[in-house]
């Protein structure tokens, strides 16, 4: 059984990672942490998810839990970077899908992969929408650019930011196919007398309302026919999965830096 530390175990993402470890036939739950402030401290981590207590209490404590442990998943909003120097000293392989990473902090992360760390990092750890970006990049290279690509993306009313990272990542595939640029080909939104739709352009748009977890449609339209390729996570167990798929992947791969695809085979 691969022993795994959950950090940021109290929050949303931690709670959908505790639940789908403690239901694995193949990991278990070594160590649950938050930060040190956390009012959850001393809870059991499985209580909190709303599953069968796992003995395993929410802790501060990293340095003992990465010590007991063969992977650490970090789903933390904070302290990202020192956790993984931390679990790589312990020997741990490190699953992080925190989107709060600088372009510096990935910078760390790939040099400390370079020194013999396994990682995978991935703002969108749901196995379908990773499918998702390999179906999209393989329809924008057969279809070509005739095909007028809109993307609509879904989330609930909690949000801030838009469109979503993963809406991105899509319109930035479609671009790489095409040596398009996501700056200047990319238009968010349409309102007034704006003219034809131009051939060169991406459509954004960006939906909110209710408690959606996160939809996202890619739309290739030619006179006489359109494809479309849809996304919808009901639940941020999606995204769990994906984690515990990456930390068994790690367990046998060499020290590298990984993302989805590597993980999935999709590359
Ligand atoms: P959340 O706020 O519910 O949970 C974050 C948790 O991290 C909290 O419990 C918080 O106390 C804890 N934390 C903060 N600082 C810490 C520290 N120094 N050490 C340990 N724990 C610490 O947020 P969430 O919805 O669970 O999302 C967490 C992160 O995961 C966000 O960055 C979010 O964007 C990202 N996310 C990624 C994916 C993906 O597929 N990669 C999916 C969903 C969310």
């Amino acid at each position: 059984m691969l022993k795994v530390c959950v950090v940021g175990a109290a929050g949303r993402m931690g709670r959908h990672l505790v639940s789908n470890i403690s239901s694995s036939e193949v990991m278990t739950l070594s160590g649950a942490v938050d930060r040190n402030d956390s009012p959850f401290l001393g809870q059991d981590a499985g209580a909190l998810a709303g599953v069968a207590p796992t003995g395993v209490g929410i802790s501060a404590d990293l340095d003992f839990a990465l010590a007991h442990s063969d992977a650490m998943i970090n789903f933390a909003t904070a302290n990202v970077v020192d956790s993984a120097r931390l679990a790589m000293k312990y020997g741990c392989s490190i699953v992080i899908g925190s989107t709060i990473l600088t372009a510096e902090e990935q910078d760390e992360l790939k040099e400390l992969a370079t020194n013999g760390a396994r990682i995978v990092v991935a703002k969108n750890m749901s196995v379908g929408v990773n499918l998702l970006f390999k179906l999209v990049g393989e329809a924008a290279k057969a279809l070509g650019e005739d095909y007028e690509v809109e993307i609509v993306e879904m989330h609930h009313d909690q949000k801030i930011d838009a469109p979503s990272g993963t809406a991105v990542r899509l319109a930035e595939i479609v671009c790489e196919g095409r040596k398009w640029s996501y700056a200047n080909d990319v238009k968010h939104g349409r309102c007034g007398v704006i003219g034809k739709r131009p051939k060169r352009e991406i459509g954004m748009h960006s939906l909110r309302g209710g408690d959606v977890v996160g939809d996202h449609t890619v739309i290739f339209a030619i006179n006489g026919e359109r494809i479309e390729l849809t996304h919808k996570a009901a639940s941020r167990d999606s995204f769990a999965r994906g984690a515990l798929r990456a930390v068994e992947f790690l367990a046998d791969a060499a020290p590298g830096m990984y993302d989805m695809q590597d993980v999935l085979k999709l590359k």
